[in-house]
Parts: C-alpha cells; structure tokens; sequence
C-alpha cells in the first residue's frame, strides 16, 4: 500500500514537473515571439522616422525642385503647371455657377450664388457621391457620359429656381483632380491617371471638350467655362475669405498642393499673359521625390504592386488612399514574422482592404479594451487578439500616420521657403526683427483625410511649429476648407467673368 502511495506520488510528482516544464517553455516561447514583436516594431519606428534635420533637408529640396520645375518643363520631378489662375475671386463676384467636381473617391456637383460681396455667398445646392469602382478602369465615354447623366440629374431637381428662366446657359467649372496641362482657363489635356484611375482612350483629348461633348449629347444647356485643378479651387475659395490666402493643399485620397507665383520666376513660361503679374502654379507634388524621403520595404512594395509605380511617390507616403494599404502590409508582415495575430489571415493579404478611415478610427479609439481596434481586426479576419496586440496596431497606425503628417508639413514649408515666408532671409542675412516682420500667410487646406483624421492634424501643427519655430508657425494659418474645391472653382469662374466683363467695357 505503502508502496503504492509513493509511486503514485512520484508519478503526480512527474506529471506536476511536465506539465511545470511545458509551461515555463511556453511562457519563455511566448516571451521570446513577443521580443521578436517588440524587435519588429523597433525597426518599423526606425524605418518610418523623420527626424527635424532629414526633414529640413526635405524642406530645402522641395525649394530646390520647385524651382528647377519653374526654368524648363521636364526640370523636375515636380510639374509646376501653368493655371492660367492669375486673378483670384475677391468676393465682388456675382451670378449664378455651377462647378463638378471629379476627386479621386467622390464627385460633387454644386450651384453656389454670389450677390457681389463675401456675406452673400450662398452655396444653393450641393451632391457628394462615391465615384462608382467599376468607373476607374472604364472608357472616357463612360467616365464622361456617367458625369453628364450626373448633371442631367442635378439640374432636373432644380425645379422653379432654375436659372434658365433667366434665359442665360448654366456655366460651369470642371474641378479636376488629376494632372493636366492646361492650354488655358478652360482647356487643357489629362497627363496621367493617378490615385488608381485607369481609364483608357484619353491621351490627348481635351478634358473639358470631353465633358462639354458629353453635356451637348443629353442637350443639356450648360457650358464647361472653366477646367480647374481641385487645390486651384482650394486656393480660390480661401482666398475669397482672406486675401492673404497664398497656397493650398489637398490632403483628400491623394495629395498636392498649388501657390500663388510671381510671373518673372515663371521662367518656362515665356509669355505669361497677366495682368497680375503673378499666376497659379499647380506644383503636381504628389510625385516629389529625394533620396531624403525615409523610403521603407513597405513604400517599395506597394510601389511595385501599384498601377503606376515608379510615379507619385511621394503621394504614396501621404494621400489616405495609401496609409491604410501601408498600415495593412505592418500588420501582414508581422503576422508572417510572429504568431501574435493567429493563424495568418487571407483577408490581411487583399490589398487596400484595410481604409484609412478605419487607421483613424483605431488610432483614435479611446475605449480602455480598445473596441474598435478589436472589430476592425475581427473584418480583418483577426479575431480575440489580447490587448497588448491591439495596442501594438494604435503603435502602427500612429508611425505611419506620423510620418505623413511630418512630410505634409515638409512640403508646405517648402512652399513658404520658395516664397521667402518660412522666417529664413537667405543665410547671414537674418536679423532678429526679420521674424517680426514676417507677413501672415494663410494655407488652404482641404481633403477627407485632413478635415477627419484629428491625430493627422495634431502632427502636421507639430512638425510645422518644428520645422518653422514658434515665432514664424504663428504667422501661418493653416485653413480648412470643407468642399472649398468645388465652390472654390465656381467662385473662380464668376472672378474670370467679371474680369471679362470689366475688360470688354
Ligand atoms: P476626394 O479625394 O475624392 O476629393 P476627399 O477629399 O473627401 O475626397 O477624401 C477622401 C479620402 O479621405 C478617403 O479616400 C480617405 O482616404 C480619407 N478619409 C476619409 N475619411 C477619413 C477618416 N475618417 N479618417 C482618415 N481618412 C479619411
Ligand atoms: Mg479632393
């Protein structure tokens, strides 16, 4: 009996000790696969950093590009397209437009009424649609028909207000969201698709005789009187509210930026034909390119695997049609890398499956147990991960979100040290009351991912307040402008007219 009893012990004894030993291995498993994690987020952090020199450095070569893209066309990797913007809406316009908007996830269409000074601006009407996915890769025909049913539609709600009992055509703005070059106010010829646009057969078509041919097929009584790039409209509209509005940006599904340039610098241009004596420049910067950009194995893939790589490269680090695609790619990798998200998921490895609006929604959840993170995981096919990984995905929404907040604000100070407003009068030369004297600038803003992603904003205040100093950030005012796009285009046709109708007197 006795012996029994000890044998039976020493068996206990012997599974206790197993059972002891497979758990200490798992936990020294676990701890290890974690330290692989905490060893993989390092390197992202590394990777993905942009520390205040590499950013200045920035700064200076988008100055640098800036101005080689202004002597000769093809000078740089930045476009500085021509406008044919050189005067802009002041709130003394007046009548009825109409402006369509193509952006890169939604079209608007809009009618806005202007009584002749700022207060009575009245935007009347105003449709926000998603572009249909099955429209990115169609014919122009389609692309161009879709938009003047769209019209069509519009215009048939008016009703009793309807201008055409005024007996005069609708005119209207074209606000385009993708490069082209323009031959004038209301012409000009698509350079490229962008934002994963591929629609074939419109290499060398004119884009608003595209949409005004569209408009004539339905008879509808409406001419495309303008075609405007969407940061031109931005520009527009904030500076009809403050003229010391000198640049825009759009941080929408892509991004770019235009400013207000002196004629004399537009080198390229050899008879600029204004009468400002300055003229919009369209910068097309979402193609900027330095060796400076902290490009990561990420960037490079997605890159490759885009519809347009080797172009646009640094839209690819900003516009909120990548940042969740690159978020996404973190998160694959590291399930490849580590078993702490599961079984690897065949969701996480579809491409753009994972929106920004969602990044922005985990980065900025504030539950305790982190809901969102854990259900936007869930669609993700990465159900009941612990707390300590969902916090890890808010780390690496937050890196890659910061760095494009961080290069957004490279980029406009590169606009303001073009224009000589970044505080910095040429090197030896600075005196402490340059910074007094240091004239406030305003910065339109516009886009989705700016106006509702608040930790986009946060970051892009700070990396300004960084790279510019206290003093010099005070003076610039970073504006946003919700749907100043569109009304901005509308308000720009109404100031060309009017300058048409002064000018004809
Ligand atoms: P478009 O680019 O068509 O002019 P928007 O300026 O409205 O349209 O930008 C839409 C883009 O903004 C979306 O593709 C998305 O990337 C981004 N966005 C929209 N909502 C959010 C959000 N809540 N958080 C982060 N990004 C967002
Ligand atoms: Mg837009």
């Amino acid at each position: 009996m006795g012996r029994v009893l000890v044998m039976l012990t020493a068996a206990a004894a012997v599974v206790a000790c197993s059972v002891a030993t497979v758990m200490v291995r798992r936990r020294v498993r676990r701890r290890r696969k974690w330290r692989k994690v905490v060893g993989l987020l390092k390197d992202l952090e590394e990777s993905f950093e942009t520390p205040l020199g590499r950013l200045r450095q920035m700064v200076d070569a988008i100055a640098v590009e800036m101005q080689a893209g202004l002597v000769s066309e093809g000078g740089s990797k930045l476009k500085m397209l021509l406008t044919f913007v050189d005067d802009l809406p002041n709130g003394s316009e007046r009548g009825t437009y109409y402006a369509l908007h193509l952006g890169g996830s939604y079209f608007r269409i809009i009618r806005v009424h202007l009584g002749g000074q700022r207060s009575s601006l009245e935007v009347q009407d105003i449709e926000r649609h998603s572009i249909p996915t099955s429209l990115l890769n169609s014919t122009s025909e389609v692309l161009f028909d879709f938009l003047a049913s769209s019209l069509q539609r519009f215009i048939e709600k008016e009703g009793h207000e309807s201008i055409s009992s005024q007996d005069v055509k609708r005119e209207l703005a074209f606000t385009f969201s993708f490069p082209v070059k323009q031959t004038s106010l209301s012409s000009g010829v698509l350079i490229k698709w962008t934002k994963g646009f591929a629609i074939s057969e419109m290499a060398g078509e004119d884009i608003a005789e595209c949409l005004q041919g569209a408009v004539d097929r339905r008879g509808l009584d409406i001419h495309v009187a303008a075609l405007v790039n969407d940061t031109v409209g931005a520009l527009s509209y904030g500076h009809y509210h403050d003229p010391d509005t000198i640049a825009a940006v759009v941080f929408g599904t892509g991004s770019n930026a235009c400013y207000l340039e002196r004629t004399d610098a537009i080198i390229k241009c050899q008879n600029p034909r204004t009468t400002s004596g300055s003229m919009v420049v369209n910068m097309e910067w979402g193609n900027f390119w330095s060796s400076r950009l902290p490009r990561t194995s990420y960037d490079i893939e997605l890159d490759a695997e885009s519809l347009n790589s080797n172009d646009m490269g640094f839209e690819k680090m900003i516009g909120g049609m990548y940042l969740g695609d690159i978020v996404r790619r973190v998160i694959l990798r590291m399930s490849q890398e580590s078993d702490i998200f599961g079984p690897i998921s065949p969701i996480l490895s579809t491409p753009f499956v994972l929106r920004t609006n969602s990044v922005s929604a985990m980065h900025e959840d504030d539950t305790p147990e982190l809901h969102e993170v854990a259900t936007i995981l869930k669609h993700l096919g990465v159900p009941n991960v612990p707390l300590k990984v969902r916090k890890l995905v808010v780390k690496i929404c937050d890196v890659v979100t910061r760095r494009a907040a961080r290069l957004a604000a490279a980029g406009i100070s590169g606009i303001l040290k073009k224009l000589g407003r970044d505080g910095s009068v040429g090197e030896g030369r600075r005196r402490s009351s340059d910074k007094q004297m240091m004239r406030r600038t305003v910065v339109a803003v516009e886009g989705g991912l700016y106006s509702n992603y608040r930790m986009f904003r946060e970051y892009l205040d700070e990396a300004l307040r960084d790279i510019l100093g206290e003093d010099v950030a005070r003076q610039v005012v970073i504006k946003a402008m919700e749907d100043g796009s569109s009304i901005g285009s509308a308000l720009l046709l109404a100031s060309s007219h009017s300058v048409r109708t002064i000018s004809n007197i």
